[in-house]
């Protein structure tokens, strides 16, 4: 009998695990993908014919956020962001040639121009703001069919810096000018393939004003005050919990979600 491997087997953004949420151990394929993590893990779709095995249920990867450690979230968010990188890169960008797996490193091959596609992160960036000692910015993203307000958030475009980004979102999205941008932390986020990257500010001037298409509405909070808030397990929700009471976002090996 073959040597059995951890498994990360997703299926769209689902997982595969057993009762107590661990991942099953699988015999290797040679199309799985491989975790460089010590010991052997694997990462593959569930194929289109296989039957979920018995003892084993498709989770969602967002359940598991809140139930397993950072550390655990992290590996799993990462096989999911590789996998879904090489089913997106299985032609050249360059001559549009098949490419072809690289033996040892996480690249995409072209054996006819051999340019090398890499896996990519977004940069995104997250901003909890305050106002004097007691209020924060939060707004109500259009789209949420529920009550729940969050922080201002936004991609990183081309040439900005992660500050010019926090600004331009902010302004964007709810009319304010920021001062003291400071970092806080980072969290990988797999809905397709973003970093996070967390920073406080401080209100400086302006009055909200709304960017209707994103956000339905955006007010200042009392501390004490708060409205719904995101799930516990977000890096918003840490944000808000290390603005409001005071606790640590993160220290030096991980986030404290
Ligand atoms: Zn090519």
């Amino acid at each position: 009998m073959s040597e059995l491997s951890l498994a990360y087997i997703f299926h769209q953004q689902q997982l595969l695990v057993d009762e107590h949420l661990q991942l099953p151990k699988v015999e290797r394929l040679a199309s799985d993908l491989h975790l460089h993590t010590g010991n052997t893990v694997i990462a593959r779709d569930l194929q289109a014919h296989e039957n979920i095995p018995s003892g084993l249920q498709l989770v969602p990867i967002r359940q598991l956020l809140t139930q397993w450690t950072t550390k655990q979230f992290e590996q799993a968010s990462r096989a999911m962001q590789l996998l879904e990188w090489r089913r997106n890169h299985k032609f050249c960008s360059h001559c549009g040639h098949e490419t072809q797996v690289h033996a040892t490193e996480y690249a995409m091959i072209c054996p006819a121009c051999h340019y090398h596609q890499y896996p990519r992160v977004q940069p995104c960036v997250i901003t909890v703001i305050t106002r004097g000692e007691d209020e924060i910015l939060l707004a109500k993203n259009a789209k949420n069919t529920n009550n729940m307000y969050g922080l201002i958030a936004g991609f990183v475009e081309v040439g900005e810096t992660l500050e010019d980004a926090v600004r331009r979102e902010t302004e964007e999205e709810v009319g304010v000018k920021l001062k003291n941008i400071q970092y806080l932390a980072s969290q990988p986020w797999p809905f397709p393939s973003n970093l996070m990257i967390a920073f406080r500010a401080e209100y400086a001037a302006g009055d909200i004003e709304l960017q209707q298409e994103e956000i339905s509405d955006a007010q200042f909070f009392k501390f004490d005050q708060l409205p719904q808030i995101p799930f516990k397990g977000s890096i918003a929700h840490a944000m808000i919990m290390h603005v409001t009471q005071g606790h640590p976002v993160a220290d030096d090996t991980h986030l404290w979600l």
